[in-house]
């Protein structure tokens, strides 16, 4: 088992000298990591083709952990969807990233979006609405500056009731991306009667030796259906000529900047 898990093994088994970690001993060091406050976010710019301006940041969790040193999401967050410590952990990434939205606000970096990745479970909470609307308002944050990525692994496990509530996140006016499209099984239908702003090209599609016409393919259908498309993952400027000339207007990748700390990030960001 773990096939496709291969790093998690590695990590695990270094960290515990050769046995491997049982669930509940994840979902343990995960809780211990919030109270010791070893997670950090980091943020990527996203970018407008136009004029290559910041237009906002994607938030992206980091553990720091004590020995193991700095820790990638793809190595715990699929376990803490697995052991329910992602509502958890879900909840504190959503505090910190409007906390620090509200802090660059502050500076007078007011065109930002904070876009948030949100795990199915999360999405499915039934009060999920309610906590965005709650810290929106603790913090004095607009809605239209909040941004969540949902994948289509959230979409396809209740149709009728993500219907509901990307219409309550719409009407509250949260702005609603779909990320690493593509990558998914769910039907095409069904983008049309989401309520959706945004379609993140996933970065498999977006290097320049994937199938190029799945690329225009996807740019072009989500121009049709008015959603800003945007590609991650581009990291050459023959990834990104080729996108503008396809019309995808909006990106983010290390051809510009990876992820960095809040500190760090600012340096893009002009004061409007
Ligand atoms: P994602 O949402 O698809 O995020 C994009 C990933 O691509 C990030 O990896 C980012 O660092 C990486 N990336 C950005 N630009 C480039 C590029 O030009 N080239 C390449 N090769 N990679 C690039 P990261 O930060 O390791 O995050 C991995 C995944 O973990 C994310 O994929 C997301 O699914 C999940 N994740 C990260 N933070 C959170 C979080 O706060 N909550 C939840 N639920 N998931 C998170
Ligand atoms: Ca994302
Ligand atoms: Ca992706
Ligand atoms: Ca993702």
């Amino acid at each position: 088992y773990f096939i496709d898990q291969k790093d998690q093994i590695k990590f695990f088994n270094q960290n515990m000298k050769g046995e491997l970690v049982s669930k509940f001993d994840l979902e343990s060091k995960l809780r211990q990591a919030l109270a010791k406050d070893e997670f950090e976010l980091y943020y990527q710019p996203q970018l407008k083709s136009e004029n290559n301006q910041v237009i906002g940041v994607e938030a992206l969790i980091r553990w720091y952990h004590p020995e193991e040193g700095m820790i990638s999401p793809g190595k715990f967050i699929p376990q803490a969807e697995e052991n329910g410590m992602i509502l958890k952990l879900g909840d504190w990434v959503l505090k910190e990233a409007i906390s620090q939205l509200k802090n660059w606000q502050d500076k007078g970096y007011n065109n930002l979006i904070m876009a948030v990745n949100i795990a199915p479970q999360q999405f499915m909470q039934g009060d999920f609405v309610k906590k965005i609307k709650k810290l929106l308002f603790e913090y004095q944050i607009e809605a239209q500056s909040l941004e969540l990525e949902i994948t289509e692994r959230t979409v396809i496990k209740d149709i009728e009731y993500t219907i509901e509530v990307l219409n309550d996140l719409q009407k509250l006016g949260v702005q609603i991306s779909i990320d690493d499209f593509g990558t998914g099984y769910s039907s095409l239908e069904y983008l049309n009667r989401f309520a959706l702003n945004k379609l993140k090209i996933d970065k498999s599609f977006v290097h320049q030796s994937s199938n190029l016409n799945i690329v225009k393919t996807i740019i072009m259908m989500g121009n049709n259906l008015n959603l800003n498309v945007v590609a991650e993952g581009v990291e050459t400027k023959a990834e990104l000529d080729f996108l503008i000339q396809n019309k995808c207007h909006y990106y983010q990748g290390y051809y510009f900047a990876k992820p960095q700390n809040a500190i760090d990030v600012e340096k893009y960001f002009r004061k409007i």
